[in-house]
């Protein structure tokens, strides 16, 4: 029997698992994907750092921005030269009292340093959550069941409703109104909102090319691009000139199930006429297929849910839809929260 389970190594979920490990829980993360951090992932293209989800860091939470100066190698201030008077995704991110800071590294620096000291279970997918006599079960893609007195379900909103759909068909059956109406009433509160997409392609060039006086380019008029970000700017000592081209979600969506090599053309045949002939002849290109992005603008709930079923098990749910303005900050803000109040509330 495990204490505390968490599904998902994304910043919400580690941010959580920290908070209470720290506070003397003894926790289980379990994350489908091979490495640590979700969303905010960093992949080695051609040998070099890329950054495909969010571009930088950015915040004005005292505690979250102290969690990430703890992280080595921080460089602040970028982007320092920004091009074009289109939004960012989040608006805010550009304003005087946001810090944006970004690591050689790249920025999955931050999740992995939350995952430190922590018991990370790496690619194992969570099929399901059931409650069979008064215990909590986490079931495993490959037939595995882990049984817990908390769990925390830290996904992508739609993939933590799926997860509370299967929890409320076992409750339904169990324990009577008191549950059900409970899991029920957060599925119902988690349809509430959605995520968008965005298909991205990076795209790798000799170093000396013509000059890029940018970091980042957000173009206003353009139907396809939400910016272009010329990430290897965030690194010491290049090997490649790396672009990354993020598509708007509408655009995107339009899209998601077209092959890579039709959007990813269009991505960098509408780059090419923003910056010149050269752009359209990378040396080499990496599509990636962002289904749930981030959550739709100003949709956000202000705090993790925290189910307690009448046996005293209990599920927390946390991740960007948590806490106020999404992104990378506020699934920090609703993991930590979470914890805090299983720490605080105990069933
Ligand atoms: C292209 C793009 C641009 C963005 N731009 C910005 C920006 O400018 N500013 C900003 O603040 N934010 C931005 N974001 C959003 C930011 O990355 C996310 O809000 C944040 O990283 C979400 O963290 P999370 O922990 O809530 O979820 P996630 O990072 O999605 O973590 C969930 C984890 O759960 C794992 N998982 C999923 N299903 C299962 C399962 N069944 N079993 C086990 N594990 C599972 C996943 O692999 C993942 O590791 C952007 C995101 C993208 C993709």
């Amino acid at each position: 029997m495990h204490d505390v389970i968490v599904i998902g190594a994304g910043v919400a979920g580690l941010a959580c698992a920290r908070g209470l490990s720290e506070a003397g829980r003894q926790v289980l993360v379990v994350e489908r994907s091979r490495g640590v951090g979700g969303r905010c992932a960093t992949r080695r293209v051609d040998g070099q750092p890329v950054d495909l989800g969010p571009m930088f860091l950015h915040g004005d939470d005292p505690a979250f921005l102290a969690a990430v100066d703890r992280v080595p190698g921080a460089m602040e201030d970028w982007p320092r030269l920004i091009d074009g008077v289109g939004a960012p995704c989040q608006p805010e991110a550009l304003q005087a009292h946001q810090r944006r800071i970004v690591f050689a590294a790249g920025l999955s620096a931050f999740p992995k340093h939350l995952a430190e000291g922590l018991q990370v279970q790496l690619s194992t997918t969570v099929a399901g959550v059931d409650v069979v006599d008064h215990t909590l079960r986490v079931r495993t893609a490959d037939g595995t069941v882990l049984e817990a007195n908390d769990v925390v379900v830290a996904l992508p909103v739609e993939q933590s409703l799926q997860l509370l759909v299967d929890l409320a068909e076992t409750v339904s059956g169990t324990d009577g109104q008191h549950d059900a109406r409970q899991v029920a009433g957060a599925c119902a509160l988690l349809r509430m909102f959605g995520s968008v997409p965005c298909l991205t392609l990076v795209a790798g060039y000799d170093v000396d090319g013509p000059p890029l006086p940018w970091d980042v380019q957000y173009p206003a008029d353009s139907e396809c691009l939400q910016l272009i970000a010329h990430d290897s700017t965030k690194r010491a000592s290049p090997a490649a000139r790396v672009l990354v081209l993020q598509g708007r979600p509408r655009w995107s969506r339009q899209r998601l199930e077209l092959p890579a090599e039709s959007w990813g053309a269009e991505l960098l045949a509408e780059a090419a006429s923003r910056l010149g002939p050269w752009a359209a002849s990378p040396r080499f290109t990496w599509p990636h297929r962002w289904r749930l992005a981030r959550v739709e603008r100003g949709t956000e709930l202000r705090q993790p849910l925290r189910l307690t079923l009448s046996g005293g098990q209990r599920v927390g749910v946390a991740g960007e839809v948590f806490a106020p303005g999404g992104g990378v900050q506020a699934a920090w803000l609703s993991g930590m929260r979470l914890a805090e109040r299983l720490l605080k509330e105990p069933g």
